[in-house]
């Protein structure tokens, strides 16, 4: 398959609305890299563009390192698949398979051996003379899929295309897509919303928020490095609690989270501890994932909190509290608890943290020095 790269890409709409600022991403080829935003972001925008069903008001764009801006879409040679599958209702799976193939002239022993591999490859074969109303939701998306598949493009370009799927549904063909792609090492750009997908799906992923690309990364580096305050607030279900804060020494020279009235000293690795020194006494925005909160044991320092709700998710509880003693009251967080324990609204929890898990922000949003 082949590379694709935007370099410096901007899209001003008629009319004014600008919905992408200098974008540079590169997708290598046989790379999977998602791309995720919230609705509105520009990630349809971007897609568009390379696919050449609108052109970029600024920068290049290219497949395979060739310069494709002025290249008809028909000539990009990249498949597309949208959430609407877009199937033909009065053809049958192999003639919906067979379409694009046709399409271009090929020969008929040729459109057979395509359609066959692409059916096998997809476990089509029991379905080849249903119509498109005959199929469950999964098996209308493999049909979309296998008719992208049988062109052997250069490229899939997908528009959220698990999101008409019910939720169970979803997140077993997002585990057979994935193989999938790595099974073809198919060079892919994968539009979604949703985080979860993005993160099961892409080799890299690339948030973007009106506009502009904030980071791109591995999944793993993402959730731990987030670049700022808008990445760490995306990723992750619950996302990372972030919430105003200040360090202070405390008497024994030893660095202290101080939230309102309460302080937390703060057992830190030295390597992390020299970071949060330039930030003493600065109001900073602080960052801490649900699952590195917990229940402050007897002998251990913690924030007396009251609980706001509490999910019981049956392998896990996620509990909603509100940080005692801040005026404005403010500062809501998740902590994910393993197992279930009753909790009622109003009763007062300390929770304690991981003090290596914190995160730091400054005040434009961006990590501090040695956290990203
Ligand atoms: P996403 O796919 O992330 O939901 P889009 O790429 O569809 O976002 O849209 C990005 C921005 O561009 C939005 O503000 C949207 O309203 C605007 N936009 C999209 N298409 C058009 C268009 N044809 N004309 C004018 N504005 C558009």
């Amino acid at each position: 398959m082949a590379s694709l790269a935007f370099e410096h890409i901007e899209k001003i709409y008629p009319g004014g609305t600008q919905a992408i600022f200098d974008c540079n991403l590169a997708v290598a080829d046989g790379e999977v890299l998602a791309l995720v935003g919230p609705s509105g972001c520009g990630k349809s925008t971007l897609l568009r563009l390379l696919a050449g069903l609108d052109d970029a008001t600024r920068g290049q764009l290219r497949i395979g390192g060739e310069v494709v801006n002025d290249l008809p879409p028909q000539r990009r040679n990249v498949a597309m698949v949208f959430q609407d599958y877009a199937l033909y209702p009065h053809m049958t799976v192999r003639g919906n398979l067979e379409f694009p193939l046709k399409m271009r002239d090929l020969p008929r022993a040729d459109i057979a051996r395509q359609v066959a591999w692409a059916a096998e490859l997809l476990g089509l074969g029991e379905l080849l003379d249903r119509l498109p109303r005959q199929l469950s939701g999964g098996q209308r998306q493999r049909v979309a899929m296998g008719r992208a598949l049988v062109r052997q493009p250069a490229a899939f370009l997908m528009d959220e295309p698990l999101s008409n799927l019910d939720a169970r549904l979803r997140v077993q063909i997002r585990a057979e897509l994935s193989e999938l792609l790595d099974r073809l090492g198919a060079t892919t750009l994968y539009v979604t919303h949703d985080q979860a997908e993005a993160m099961t799906l892409g080799d890299r992923v690339a948030v973007l928020d009106r506009g502009r690309l904030q980071q791109v990364a591995p999944p793993q580096e993402l959730y731990e490095r987030p670049t700022n305050t808008f990445v760490a607030g995306f990723i992750g279900n619950p996302p990372m609690n972030l919430f105003p804060a200040r360090l202070n020494a405390a008497w024994d020279g030893g660095l202290q989270l101080r939230l309102g009235q309460q302080s937390l000293p703060l057992v830190l690795p030295p390597a992390t501890e020299e970071h949060w020194r330039a930030w003493l006494d600065k109001l900073l925005t602080a960052g801490i994932r649900p699952e590195h909160l917990r229940l402050a044991q007897d002998d251990e320092q913690g924030v007396w909190t009251t609980v706001s709700d509490a999910e019981y998710l049956g392998h896990e509880t996620l509990l909603h509290v509100r940080v005692d003693g801040l005026d404005p009251p403010g500062a809501a967080l998740v902590a994910r608890l393993p197992g279930i324990r009753p909790f009622h609204k109003g009763e007062a929890v300390r929770l304690s943290l991981d003090a290596a898990r914190l995160h730091g922000f400054g005040p434009d949003g961006a990590a501090l020095d040695g956290f990203r």
